[in-house]
């Protein structure tokens, strides 16, 4: 290792690091700042911009807790439920809420109109599959 990669060293002891909340946020704001070629204004840039900083702090930040409280955040409330929609079988299957309490319910197409029992409040309603 070099003088300069053991100053590097030096300077990212104690220090959080990179994760996976600091990688998509520099994904995010790198996407962003490309978008700002389509649409004008420059507030797309901005905001990009903002979300790269944010990434730059959180890994030198040296408050580990704090920065392990926000990557849970993003894994429970940004990540997860992003992951579970993409994840969605469309082809085979069709999603829709119950009317009652809005919880995600799915059920194979091309069956017509069923009736359906919500498995979390156990509401009877009819929907076309
Ligand atoms: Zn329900």
């Amino acid at each position: 290792m070099g003088k300069l990669g053991y100053r590097l060293a030096q300077m990212m002891v104690g220090r959080y690091g990179f994760d996976q909340f600091s990688r998509d946020l520099l994904a995010y704001g790198m996407i962003l700042s490309i978008c700002d070629i389509f649409i004008p204004g420059g507030i797309v840039k901005f905001i990009g911009t903002l979300l790269i900083i944010f990434a730059i702090y959180r890994m030198f930040s040296r408050n580990h807790a704090k920065m392990r409280l926000q990557l849970d955040w993003y894994r429970t409330y940004i990540d997860g439920p992003l992951r579970s929609w993409l994840a969605r079988d469309r082809k085979n299957y069709c999603y829709f809420k119950c009317p009652t309490c809005k919880q995600v319910q799915k059920a194979p197409k091309g069956r017509g109109r069923i009736r359906v029992t919500c498995h979390k409040c156990g509401n009877v309603f009819e929907k076309k599959v």
